[in-house]
């Protein structure tokens, strides 16, 4: 019988996701000009995390994730991701 439990599925996440939207807040707080409405951040959001690698593990230490891609490198990401939805923003 095979030991495999495809609920474990729920115990592996992508870690990055989180640290995406910790520096979401910083970004927003540091960069007022842009945008804050629902879509824009999602939009951000989205744009991010497909510009990053993902970074998959059990436990919810950042030391890896960190060495992968750095707080900084990722505010980068962000701003690039915020000129561009302010660019052509999806809200009415
Ligand atoms: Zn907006």
């Amino acid at each position: 019988m095979s030991k495999i439990n495809i609920y474990d599925i729920d115990k592996i996440k992508n870690i990055n996701e989180k640290r995406v939207w910790d520096l979401l807040v910083t970004f927003y707080e540091q960069n007022e000009e842009y945008c804050t409405c629902r879509d824009c951040i999602l939009d951000v959001a989205a744009i991010t995390l497909n510009s990053i690698p993902p970074h998959y593990q059990v436990s919810d230490d950042l030391t890896h994730a960190i060495d992968k891609i750095s707080d900084d490198e990722i505010l980068k990401v962000i701003e690039e991701a915020a000129k561009r939805v302010s660019k052509f923003p999806h809200h009415l």
